[in-house]
């Protein structure tokens, strides 16, 4: 079957209903984390609005399955979630990404300014370990803390209140910054940045989608941005397909664009850097 460059299979979505299928699909997911090879970390790159220099990367998990082709995380991240798998896969993304990004700073790709985004699912806030082993792994690839971002959703937060609060105050502690995602999409956002500290807002795709063409979605987003700036909070716009937008945002005020405009996202063999560095 052929696949577009970013394409997955499409059967997918039956598979999504075959409880059976799920149950396979667990235990293939299971497998693939004992040997790893199948888990493959992609990279997206996000730009300076301004002076269109990276600013960092966004690691996406991809699932290259020996037969069913490539599996999006929309597939398979409920099937992690619901069996505690998503605890090892976070584990093994973080892991990836921290051995990556000291290559790339050894390799001089980057500086040690750049960010680092790893998403992270609620499971993982309520393990009393995940601070320890953060701090062990910065400490073997010699990272800044502050390099390390890990994007948290609103909806991640709904059943966690209390846990949360504590270990995102460890995480600070530990010089770790944190990122509130999908900004705008869940009930509670703003009760979630009353509560909780975030460094980083990422504003959802689904209002930079038009931004430029809905007086309605700019108006969001412009106020996003006040509110952002008024609380000393980075701001990273995601899902920028077109200069339209980007020109847009740009107008904003808006410091950091992600999208399909500048790259997909792509393996660390992938990556274009020299057009990155065109940009
Ligand atoms: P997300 O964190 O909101 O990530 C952004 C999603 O938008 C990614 O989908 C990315 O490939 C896609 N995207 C990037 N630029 C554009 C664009 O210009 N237009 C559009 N339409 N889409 C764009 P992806 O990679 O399929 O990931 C889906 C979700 O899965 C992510 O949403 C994130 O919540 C979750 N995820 C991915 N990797 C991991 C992981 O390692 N751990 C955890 N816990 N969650 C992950
Ligand atoms: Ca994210
Ligand atoms: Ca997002
Ligand atoms: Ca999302």
């Amino acid at each position: 079957k052929q696949l577009g460059r970013h394409g997955y299979t499409v059967f997918n979505h039956e598979l999504r209903a075959d409880q059976a299928d799920q149950l396979a699909m667990e235990a293939e997911l299971r497998r693939a984390l004992d040997e790893t090879d199948q888990l493959i970390p992609h990279y997206q790159p996000f730009i300076d609005a301004h002076t269109g220099q990276l600013a960092g990367f966004e690691a996406l998990v991809r699932w290259q399955h020996p037969m069913r082709g490539l599996i999006s995380p929309s597939i398979f991240l409920p099937i992690a979630e619901e069996s505690g798998l998503i605890m090892r896969l976070d584990r093994y993304m973080i892991q990836a990404a921290c051995a990556q990004l000291r290559q790339w700073l050894d390799a001089e790709r980057v500086g040690e300014d750049i960010a680092l985004h790893i998403n992270l699912s609620s499971a993982n806030l309520h393990d009393a370990d995940l601070v320890d082993w953060l701090r062990q792994l910065i400490a073997q690839y010699a990272l800044r803390p502050g390099m390390l971002h890990l994007e948290i959703t609103e909806t991640a937060l709904i059943d966690v209140p209390d846990i949360a609060a504590t270990v995102m105050r460890e995480l600070h502690e530990l010089g770790l910054r944190l990122a509130l995602d999908d900004f705008g999409t869940g009930y509670s956002a703003l009760s979630y940045l009353h509560r909780y500290r975030f460094d980083v807002l990422k504003i959802d795709q689904s209002f930079v989608f038009d931004v430029d063409r809905k007086e309605e979605s700019a108006a969001i987003v412009r106020a996003i941005l006040a509110l952002a700036d008024a609380l000393s909070l980075e701001v990273v716009a995601e899902g920028v397909e077109t200069l339209s937008q980007l020109q847009r945002l740009r107008a904003m005020g808006c410091d950091k664009v992600q999208g399909y405009y500048f790259s997909h996202p792509a393996t660390a063999r992938d990556i274009d850097w020299a057009q990155l560095a065109a940009i």
